[in-house]
């Protein structure tokens, strides 16, 4: 006889995770401790025309591809959204993201403001995270601190943060990333809620019901 399967086995759909803020509020730095707490997620590679940043390798943090090959794959429509981001390209690519969720997996996106609310459009039932600096002087101090960008970078960076805040009333949840671990755990608290969504979970009732035979 087989027995009924289990609930834990059920379909879940995947889902997405989006998470913007503006430069230097922290996003790189809590991306990474929510994939080291769930290293099941899928993150989502983007394409830039931007040069390598210290130790980043193609194909892991960033496809870096020149603006002439990003315009065409661009204009091929194989962009799930793209945003022209403190003068460089980003885009996301469409394929990889249709497939893990497809499969079941939740996909992690860390990508500007603008292209966020473009994939709001895309995928209506995903999570919109706004990661928000505690002042806009601690924003200068990491922006500097971070030592991996020059002084203009840095200006034109901290003056875009103003846009982009005004864009953060369009997103789901806002978290501030004073205290590190408390941001990291608001995050985690988001994901998780969002997980357990009904609509994220369509088999799991039905598969409890039949162990009752029903
Ligand atoms: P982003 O990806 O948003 O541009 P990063 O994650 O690179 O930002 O963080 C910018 C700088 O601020 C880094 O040097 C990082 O170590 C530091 N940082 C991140 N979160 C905090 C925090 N909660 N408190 C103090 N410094 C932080
Ligand atoms: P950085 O150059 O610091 O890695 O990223 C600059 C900004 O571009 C960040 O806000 C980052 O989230 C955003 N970004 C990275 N990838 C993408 C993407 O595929 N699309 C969009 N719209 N923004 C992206």
């Amino acid at each position: 006889m087989t027995s009924a399967p289990s609930i834990m086995e059920s379909r879940r759909l995947g889902l997405c995770l989006v998470i913007s803020a503006p430069s230097g509020a922290g996003k790189s730095t809590l991306v990474g401790s929510l994939r080291r707490q769930f290293p099941h997620f899928a993150y989502s590679v983007s394409c830039t025309t931007r040069e390598p940043r210290g130790s980043e390798k193609d194909g892991v943090h960033y496809h870096f591809i020149s603006r002439e090959e990003f315009v065409s794959r661009r204009d091929s429509g194989r962009f799930a959204e793209w945003a022209e981001v403190h003068g460089n390209l980003y885009g996301t690519p469409k394929g990889p993201v249709q497939k893990h969720l497809t499969a079941g997996r939740d996909v992690l996106f860390d990508i500007d403001v603008q292209g966020a609310l473009q994939l709001k459009g895309v995928f209506p039932q995903g999570l919109f995270v706004f990661i928000l600096p505690p002042s806009r002087e601690e924003l200068e101090r990491r922006l500097r601190g971070r030592g991996t960008d020059t002084a203009e970078v840095i200006a034109r960076r901290l003056g875009n943060a103003l846009g982009e805040l005004r864009q953060a009333v369009h997103f789901d949840y806002l978290i501030v990333n004073g205290d590190l671990d408390l941001a990291a755990d608001e995050l985690r608290a988001v994901y998780l809620a969002g997980r357990a969504r009904t609509e994220n979970r369509p088999d799991m009732l039905s598969a409890l019901l039949a162990q009752w035979g029903a």
